[in-house]
Formats: structure tokens, sequence, C-alpha cells
């Protein structure tokens, strides 16, 4: 596995895989790797001949100081993690190297107007901006590949979508299923700051989805009768303090006012538990959800040989 710090020595490593006839497979991170990440990078391994991991805190799609200064950093396992999922490359550019001219941000952004104006784009001003941009510059030093994100982050992943088909990116986007701990909660790498109490507390976001899809089934006509069974569940846990909940057309992400079509909605919720923001969401009915579980894909069928002690390099902070 190579680890690479420059977008020039990505490039080049990419470039030749391309050139040995490998599709390249690419995973965008911040790092701090959990199974839904490795979920990703098995995949990508399943898929293609060549498997590159980046791991960078993006400053540019942080607005909270405090999110950014805490957000877990933790090179060393991941690269281990990586190793033991197959990835061939792994991308730890600094801040520097993505964006020169730090602390003034990039003069260029990539701004995906409509599906980052919503939910997380409202709650969180800029956030798909510095998203949207990263990613642009993820796709450009790894060239044409396949990307593969998690429908965890449900809206980034439309972002995402969105920007490679409007640029004519060559990347073909793959989203693939949330992995959850057994309780529900999906796995995210802001849950190791929760306290056993908020860790508790942070599953009344799955129970919230969970109410919407029996409303749905149920019988709920709409929206608004579907979030309010979900609402219902969140005010259980009063030290939850709940973002929003809605009910949107899955393609669009515009609230849906009448539930006629299940299988077109999502259900997202975004909710602040103790220290941290987190999100999630479901499809509207259970046939969907098993459909999008996370199926137990193989690492590489080829050994690999065992990983040395990595020496990682100071992580710039930011914050
Ligand atoms: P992050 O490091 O949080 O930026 O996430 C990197 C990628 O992993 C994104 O495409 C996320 O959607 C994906 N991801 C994060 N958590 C999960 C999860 N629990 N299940 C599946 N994918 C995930």
């Amino acid at each position: 596995m190579d680890v690479v710090e420059t977008a020039e020595g990505c490039r080049a490593l990419l470039d030749a895989a391309r050139m040995a006839g490998r599709a390249v497979g690419l995973v965008p991170t911040m790092g701090a790797l959990h199974e839904g990440h490795v979920s990703l990078i098995s995949r990508a391994r399943a898929e293609c001949g060549t498997v590159a991991v980046s791991i960078f805190v993006n400053p540019l799609q942080f607005g909270d100081p405090d999110d950014i200064a805490h957000y877990p950093r933790t090179l060393e396992e991941d690269l281990r993690a990586g190793a033991e999922a197959g990835a061939d490359v792994v991308f730890v550019p600094a801040v520097s190297e993505m964006y020169p001219s730090w602390p003034a941000p990039p003069a260029t952004a990539v701004l995906v107007r409509g599906v980052s104006d919503v939910w997380e784009g409202a709650s969180r001003p800029g956030h798909f901006d510095g998203v949207a941009t990263v990613v642009a510059k993820l796709f450009s030093v790894a060239g044409p590949c396949r990307a593969y994100f998690g429908l965890k982050d449900f809206q980034q992943l439309a972002v995402v979508r969105r920007m490679a088909a409007d640029l004519g990116l060559p990347v073909e986007i793959v989203g693939c299923p949330i992995v959850r701990e057994t309780d529900g909660l999906a796995r995210s790498s802001r849950n190791v700051r929760l306290s056993p109490a908020e860790r508790g507390a942070a599953t009344v976001l799955w129970r919230a989805l969970t109410a919407g899809r029996a409303a749905v089934g149920g019988g709920a006509r709409t929206g608004t009768e579907v979030t309010a069974a979900m609402r219902a569940v969140v005010a259980t846990e009063p030290s939850v303090a709940l973002d929003y909940v809605v009910a949107v057309n899955a393609a669009t992400l515009e609230e849906i006012d009448v539930v006629d079509d299940p299988a077109a909605l999502r259900l997202l919720i975004a909710a602040v538990v103790g220290p941290v923001r987190l999100i999630d969401n479901s499809p509207a009915t259970d046939a969907l959800v098993a459909s999008e579980t996370a199926p137990a894909h193989a690492t590489s069928p080829v050994a690999r040989p065992p990983v040395g002690p990595v020496r990682p390099r100071q992580l710039e902070r930011i914050g």
C-alpha cells in the first residue's frame, strides 16, 4: 500500500494503474475510519483493480470551529484499516497541498445550486460548497474512476452526483448502504465523542426513522403525519435537540405533501446529541431498508503483505 501526500504522487500512481489496464476506485474520507468506511473500501476492492482512499479533514466544509477542532484524527489506525480492507493507495494531503492559499480559501469554489440549499445545506451554510469543491479537487487528482460514497450522507451523495453530471466529470458515482451498530445507530466518526448516556440517546434517530416507516406502512397519507410520528419519538429523549425531520422525494430532496409512492420517499433526520450533530436517513419502507442493507463484501481475495509500522505525518490542525 502506497501512502502519498502530494496530488502529483497520487495522480502518477493512479495514471500508472489505468495504463496497466486497471480500473480505479476512489473512496474519499475524512479519516477516523470505521466499518462504514471499510464497507466502501471493500466494495471498491471487489469492483476495481486499484483502490485509492483519500483521508483529508476538509476545513472548507466545516462551519463550526469546535467541530473541526475536535474531529477525531487517527491516521495510524486508519492506514492499518485501509490496508486490511485492501486499499492500494492512500492519499493523505496536508491542507497546504489541497489549498495552497490557506487560511485564505481558494478563489474558485464549486456550488451545486438547489440540492445544496435545503436541509443540511440550510443548517450548515457553505457546507456543501466545501464538499463539492474538495470532491471536485479529489476527482481531478484521481482522474477517471469509480467513486464510492455512503448513503449515510444522503444529501451529500445527491450533491456529488449532480456536480459530476453537470461538470461532465469522468467519474461514476456509486452509492453504498449505511452501516449501523446493532442498535441501529449509524456508524459515524463523530460517535466517539458521545458519552455512554448520549450514545444511548443517539439511537433515537434510528428509532424515529423506524417510526416514520411504520407510519407510512400503517397508511399515513401526508408528510406531516409521517414526520409527526418521528417527532413524537425524538420528544422521548429530552436531551436530544432535533434540527429537522422531513419526508422528501428521494430524487429531488423536495419535501413531499402527499404520500403517493412510498418507494420514492426518503426520510431525513438531523439532531444534536451532546457535543455532536448527527444525521441519518432511511427509505420509507422496510422492504427498501432490507434491500439497502450492506452486503458482506469479501475484502480482496489477493493476499496482501502485512502492514509495517507507519509514521504518520503530524496532520495540520485547523481551528
Ligand atoms: P466521512 O469520513 O464522514 O466524510 O465519510 C466518508 C464516506 O464514508 C462518505 O461517503 C460517507 O457517506 C461514508 N460513510 C460514513 N459513515 C457511513 C456509514 N455508517 N455507512 C456507510 N457509509 C458511511
